[in-house]
């Protein structure tokens, strides 16, 4: 392959002398630059919180809706609310007790966590901490709904969505206090004193 850039032994490829990292650069396909990759791998998530939002943001999760599709179990009932369908799209968005802890937290930090199916508002934050915050409460969020699945699921348990929106807010404040170093700007000072992150 790598003989195609190559004429008369010379390299081609580019204007410049070869080197390995020319080349690397040269055979690996370079694809669009996802949407979501801040989102998952924000630097503030939780290696467990990134690895289940990208495997949401990519329809990866192991949903009765496509097990069943693939013989792997016997209905498609939501193992949440036994009523719908259970596709990615009704367990984060559709399914009453998801809305219910979205409502929670939103209520509690004052903005929209989920816009739209599979994004964030966090893009348009205003600052790096307002996004990272944003992209931290989304993943914790979509993270604790997967685990209450399976719990239900598996151990027939499920917490009250007012249980659970209190231990995502625990673990919101906790990481937040953790990450947010010591500078920040009165905006930002402000913002979070409003929610109850930081002391006034
Ligand atoms: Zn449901």
């Amino acid at each position: 392959m790598m003989k195609a850039g190559y004429h008369n032994d010379q390299w081609v490829a580019s204007s410049k002398v070869y080197t390995i990292r020319d080349g690397y650069e040269w055979l690996r396909t370079k694809q669009p630059k996802q949407n979501w990759v801040q989102l998952a791998w924000n630097k503030w998530n939780y290696p467990k919180h990134a690895m289940v939002s990208w495997l949401i943001l990519n329809h990866g999760l192991n949903v009765k809706a496509k097990l069943f599709q693939f013989g792997c179990c016997p209905d498609i009932r939501c193992c949440i609310c036994d009523k719908d369908s259970e596709s990615q799209e009704h367990l984060f968005f559709n399914c009453l007790y998801s809305k219910q802890v979205m409502m929670l937290v939103e209520e509690w930090c004052g903005f929209k966590v989920a816009v739209g199916s599979y994004a964030s508002n966090g893009r348009n934050a205003g600052t790096r901490l307002k996004r990272q915050v944003h992209y931290f409460i989304w993943t914790a969020c979509f993270y604790h709904i997967w685990c209450q699945r399976k719990n239900s699921r598996v151990n027939l348990i499920l917490l009250r969505p007012e249980k659970l929106a209190a231990i995502i807010k625990e673990e919101v404040t906790r990481r937040i206090r953790s990450k947010i170093g010591k500078i920040v700007s009165c905006n930002e000072k402000s913002w979070l004193q409003k929610w109850g992150i930081m002391g006034y």
